[in-house]
């Protein structure tokens, strides 16, 4: 299976029709049919482990505040597998991987799952981020996981490039971006297109950009993973390339 990364933006894209959720509808449409999915999202954080969901039956979390009615009243509720899932633990050496059994969706997973696979009819799990680990610990873990892309399994990187809620432009949703959200976005872009995925591990060398595109790293993780489960010389197509609210990338690519 192919792997990808969503740039998820605002929760109020799952019940959104523009053009970034008709990239994610093409995208489900042309995608062989996966085992199962596996996101990896900037909403599911856990400190000192990394676990994964082995729920057979997640429901929805409407892990946000302040949005209207009608985005509450969603469901999206494909079945998990926990069979695929503690292969995933048992695939891992590293570290050992925490079985959660309560874990349900969180809105990374299922605002764009509903947009690439709306009958919710294939598996979904989810495995957590383990926030007080080091960009390095994240690209590491992914190569661990590559096996289960020849189960079947898809995998999800789910976050957003740039990521800046403190500097919205919330009124204007296709709003030009702003010029350091710009260059940070093009500098990752290049960087992918060449390979180097060792100095999108060390952002940080990046600057200013890299600084105020990142405030903090939770979104951005997720690309990480999608990345350290490439193979090598494994190239990598952009599905949907823009911004919206000015601050937020809605970059998302995928292997070929
Ligand atoms: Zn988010």
């Amino acid at each position: 299976m192919p792997v990808m990364f969503i740039g998820h933006g605002s929760p109020m894209n799952a019940v959104k029709n523009n053009d970034f959720t008709k990239s994610l509808y093409r995208l489900g449409q042309k995608t062989d049919r996966p085992a199962a999915i596996l996101v990896v999202s900037a909403h599911w954080l856990t400190m000192h482990e990394t676990a994964v969901s082995i729920n057979p039956n997640p429901h929805t979390i409407y892990d946000f505040g302040g949005f209207p009615e009608e985005l509450y009243r969603i469901k999206y509720e494909p079945p998990g597998h926990p069979l695929l899932a503690k292969n995933l633990s048992t695939n891992v050496q590293s570290i050992k991987i925490h079985e959660d059994h309560e874990m349900g969706l969180d809105h990374g997973a299922w605002t764009i799952l509903r947009h690439m696979y709306p009958d919710a009819s294939v598996p979904v799990f989810q495995m957590s981020i383990d926030y007080a680990k080091p960009p390095q610990f994240h690209f590491d873990l992914a190569g661990e996981l590559k096996r289960l892309r020849k189960k079947g399994v898809l995998i999800i990187g789910s976050g957003n490039i740039v990521h800046n809620l403190g500097i919205l432009n919330w009124n204007d949703e296709e709003g030009e971006p702003f010029e350091w959200a710009a260059e940070f976005d093009r500098t990752v872009k290049k960087k992918i297109i060449e390979h180097d995925y060792s100095s999108l591990v060390h952002y940080h060398n990046f600057g200013a950009a890299a600084k105020i595109s990142i405030p903090t790293n939770d979104h951005y993780l997720p690309m990480l993973y999608t990345l350290g489960l490439l193979e090598k010389n494994e190239e990598i197509v952009f599905t949907y390339e823009a911004f919206q609210h000015s601050s937020i990338s809605m970059r998302c690519f995928e292997s070929v």
